[in-house]
């Protein structure tokens, strides 16, 4: 079996502590590998390590920082097959997920790349006769990232590809659960030609490793992806230092469908969008919206459509959901169900954890559907796992209420036909990303993503805005008019 050390200045190295975890398959419980527990002592040596890189990196021409990132990505490309299946094995998403996920990877890394190129500043007019202006685009320094568990090489790949990309040098700390595709990443980051110390991984939990980096001083900004909860308590700590902060934090996105919508796309849409990687993403489509007139005939649609879904190993590309991803989301999730059962929602699909063979080894749910009142916790909070509320409306105006109405702002969804309201729904919903007739998931990577109200605070990964995250702009002027000129004085 294989052991991991911390990465720190292009050595693998063991923790201070000796301490050591494992990486455990949700489908089997199979151990994947044991890795090495860090804690503040190692994120201090992190830091140190990145800050003896620092200089060169930011020397170095960002066109070839741009030239390793795309050599990391052809390398992924040739190994998706192998890197889709480790997806599936630690995080329990099915092979076709996987596979999605490390191209959403290599995807982001190929454009990313091309930022070297770009990276633009401004030029302007100066108000003076004899001076010129212009923006630079400079690297902010040390920059601490910290990610989520549910897309293990997609979210690691947006943050470091920026990060590396804008000359910062980075203390990266993957999520516990997936150790194992964080170390691989980072094999493929240091064969593609990483010098040492630019990026340095530290393995550990929240507590101690994840505060370590947000709290260490030099380290001058943080992006985090997270859950709301813990996305707050990152914001307070980095706030007693004036530190720079992404947020890419939950949500709880809707999906309305209207009297005038095409049924079958919208069936085909939700199960795909509410049950894809067990409802485990950000985006996770989790409340349905639906006009009373289509409710009955979308409710048996619904159900007969989540009942054919099939439950299990996935890496059998026959199946359609795999596990939750650990023992405790599977309490947390189950919780959930619990609750709405007791604040009187009507379950229609579902609800139970499967326990025979071969579902007896891992953390595996039905896939559960609720008819829900707004207002109930099951359709406003975070569940993060196979459960879904339905909630049925008299027209777009209380569809619109409803789907704004929650802490969230991350993705939305409207079905219909009709040009004017599905206009009117891109104006209307409270939420960083909408989609006319898709469901809640599919983010390309050349596009901005990222939420409003809880769900973040302001930044947008991916796509042209990715580098604005990492980056600090400089404002330069040149007078080369030989004499001292005054802005702004003058009568
Ligand atoms: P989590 O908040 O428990 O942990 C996320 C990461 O932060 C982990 O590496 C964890 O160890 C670390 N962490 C947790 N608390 C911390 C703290 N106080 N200080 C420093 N580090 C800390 O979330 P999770 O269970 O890993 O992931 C699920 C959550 O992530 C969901 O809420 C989901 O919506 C969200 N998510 C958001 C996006 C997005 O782009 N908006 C993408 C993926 C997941």
């Amino acid at each position: 079996m294989n052991e991991y050390g911390l990465y720190i200045d292009g050595q693998w190295t063991a923790a201070t502590s000796g301490r050591t975890f494992q990486s455990i398959s949700p489908t089997s419980g199979e151990i994947l590998a044991t890795f090495a527990e860090g804690d503040g002592n190692d994120v201090e040596k992190a830091v140190q390590a990145a800050a003896k890189a620092r200089k060169e990196w930011r020397c170095f021409p960002a066109p070839k920082r741009g030239e390793i990132l795309l050599e990391a990505a052809t390398n992924m490309r040739k190994r998706k097959k192998e890197l889709g299946e480790m997806v599936s094995r630690e995080m329990g998403k099915v092979i076709s997920e996987g596979k999605g996920d490390v191209q959403e990877a290599i995807g982001f890394l190929e454009y990313i790349a091309g930022e070297g190129r770009r990276m633009f500043g401004q030029t302007t007019p100066s108000e003076l006769p004899g001076k010129f202006c212009m923006t630079v685009r400079q690297p902010v320094g040390i920059v601490g990232l910290i990610t989520p568990w549910n897309f293990p090489f997609a979210v690691p790949c947006w943050k470091p590809g920026a990060a590396l990309m804008g000359g910062n040098t980075v203390i990266y700390k993957p999520a516990s659960l997936v150790p194992l595709c964080a170390a691989t990443l980072v094999t493929i980051l240091e064969e593609a030609g990483l010098p040492p110390g630019v990026l340095n991984v530290v393995t550990g939990p929240a507590g101690r490793v994840g505060r370590a980096i947000v709290e260490n001083p030099a380290v001058e900004a943080v992006s985090f992806t997270g859950s709301v909860s813990s996305g707050k308590d990152v914001y307070a700590r980095a706030a007693a230092q004036i530190k720079r902060v992404g947020h890419e934090l939950g949500g709880k996105n809707p999906q309305i469908v209207m009297d005038d919508a095409d049924l079958s796309l919208a069936i085909e849409g939700v199960l795909f969008g509410a049950f894809g990687t067990a409802g485990q993403r950000c985006t996770a489509t989790s409340r349905l919206i639906l006009h009373e007139v289509i409710f009955d005939e979308m409710i048996e649609r619904l159900v007969a459509g989540t009942k054919a879904l099939k439950i299990g190993d996935p890496l059998d590309p026959a199946i359609d959901i795999g596990p939750v991803g650990s023992e405790d989301q599977e309490k947390k999730i189950l919780d959930y169900i619990d609750i709405g059962k007791n604040e009187g929602a009507e379950l229609i699909a579902g609800g139970h954890k499967l326990t025979e063979s071969p579902h007896d080894k891992g953390f595996f749910i039905e896939s559960t559907i609720f008819a829900a009142r707004h207002g109930m916790r099951i359709t406003t909070e975070e569940i993060f796992g196979p459960v879904h509320a339905v909630i049925k409306v008299i027209d777009y105006d209380e569809a619109i209420r409803v789907a704004n109405d929650v802490e969230y702002g991350l993705s939305s969804a409207i079905y219909t036909n009709n040009l004017r309201l599905a206009h009117r729904a891109v104006d209307d919903l409270e939420a960083g990303i909408v989609y006319i007739n898709p469901p809640t998931i599919g983010a390309e990577v050349h596009l901005p993503f990222g939420g409003i109200k809880n769900t973040g605070n302001g930044t947008r990964e991916a796509g042209s805005t990715a580098i604005e995250e990492f980056t600090e702009i400089k404002t330069v002027f040149i007078d080369y008019s030989g004499k001292l000129q005054k802005a702004q004085i003058r009568d």
